[in-house]
């Protein structure tokens, strides 16, 4: 066996790297399952009937969390289909002449044939080097996976994955249900957070009481500390049974996993509140810093459908699954419906849509399987990317391009 050479080994240990940040995350989910369980609700919590509410409802949001950051970890990137890619033919073809005639006409002929609505900021077709593929609308190269990933939102260190149209859902129940944990976290340990500060400040006040009667009366120090001491006794007594405090190292769990529960809620909260915005204007992490740009310009809200179905394009239609991590999202990945009929001067519309998108379907050779009903109430109820670009495509694409180019996107 061939000793393995030496950046194949640097590859590696990068791969090995790039887990840390979730063995950070799995580790602090481990201890505060311990801090909460064991800590809080097993040593302090006195009351019975609390103590099983707590614990119920925590193995609930705990189970929901875990589950969805699980999904958002292992559910693989999905990658653009074969009709995306360039033939052998095609490839040899454009590998003899990488920036020639040759290369754009090899693209022209391929998008004529595929749902490709997007293009480059200089308006050539999208197509990635290191794949050797005609990008699909939204699809973006990734630099860390070193893939093409369809509906690229981003590289989320946090779950080492790509954050894409496969686990977009995934990776919003996982903000939507930690943030959850965190909240139940800071709402039910927040009583006994504060009794440990109340009881700190009266251990404090009797020591200082202490101090003040000594510098007065060095006769009588000795009964002081006696009673000093025996005040200090009846306050701890008091307060472990009273607070239900009853160790330090208790203490220290619950104390710390109250900061530490707040600090996520405030990080996860604004996190969470951004993604609710992309998903409400169908935008993804990447569109919002550049806006897609299609035949007729740059156009931010070009995939958004209005709010109902943006929402169902992540979610699906069936809303039982909606706050489940289980696969919904509308749509192949590789095409998506778009708004633009109307504002684009090279896209004909009718009055209903409804023959144009069926005449649409008919002569296009993509996709080759038939629509989800979940896409057809898309097209019929709105222009869909058959319909907005099945006319434009015949006649313009490629040739109201003149300057088809070769975009590159790591
Ligand atoms: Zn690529
Ligand atoms: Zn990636």
């Amino acid at each position: 066996m061939a000793p393995a050479s030496p950046s194949s080994v640097k590859r590696r240990c990068r791969r090995c790297l790039y887990w840390i940040p979730v063995l950070f995350i799995s580790i602090i989910v481990c201890w505060s399952y311990y801090a909460y369980v064991i800590q809080l609700c097993i040593v302090s919590m006195e009351n019975i009937g609390e103590k099983v509410l707590c614990l119920l409802a925590y193995h609930f949001f705990v189970l929901l969390f875990v589950w969805s950051y699980w999904k958002t970890i292992f559910t693989s990137p999905m990658n653009p289909t074969k009709e995306f890619h360039l033939s052998y033919a095609d490839k040899e073809l454009i590998e003899r002449e990488p920036r020639g005639e040759s290369q754009q006409e090899v693209l022209r002929r391929l998008a004529k044939d595929l749902p490709v609505y997007t293009r480059t900021m200089s308006g050539a077709i999208r197509y990635c080097d290191r794949c050797q593929l005609v990008k699909p609308d939204r699809c973006h190269h990734c630099s860390v996976c070193d893939k093409c990933i369809l509906k690229m939102d981003h590289h989320c260190p946090w779950v080492n994955n790509c954050v894409g149209f496969s686990n977009y859902k995934f990776f919003l129940l996982f903000l939507a249900y930690s943030l959850l944990y965190c909240l139940f976290i800071v709402a039910t340990d927040l009583q006994y957070f504060i009794k440990f500060w109340t009881m700190t400040l009266e251990l404090s006040a009797v020591g200082n009481e202490t101090q003040s009667n000594v510098h007065h009366n060095r006769t009588q120090i000795t009964q002081e500390l006696s009673t000093v001491d025996s005040k200090m006794q009846s306050s701890v007594q008091h307060n472990e049974t009273q607070n239900g405090l009853p160790d330090t190292q208790a203490k220290f769990h619950i104390m710390f996993l109250f900061f530490a529960a707040a600090m996520f809620s405030v990080s996860l909260s604004s996190l969470f509140g951004y993604h609710c915005w992309l998903v409400c204007k169908n935008r993804s992490t990447l569109e919002a810093f550049r806006a897609p740009v299609f035949r007729h310009g740059t156009d931010k809200n070009g995939f958004s459908l209005g709010f109902s179905k943006n929402l169902r394009q992540i979610f699906g239609d069936e809303k039982k699954f909606w706050l489940l991590p289980v696969f919904t999202s509308q749509g192949d990945g590789c095409s998506f419906p778009t708004c633009l009929v109307n504002q684009d001067p090279e896209q004909v519309s009718t009055p209903t849509g409804a023959n144009l998108t069926a005449k649409s379907i008919e002569n296009h050779p993509f996709p080759s399987k038939p629509l989800r009903e979940s896409q057809s109430h898309l097209l019929t109820d709105s222009q869909s990317w058959t319909e907005s670009n099945g006319n434009s495509e015949k006649g313009t694409l490629g040739m109201s391009n003149p300057g088809l180019a070769i975009e590159n996107e790591t």
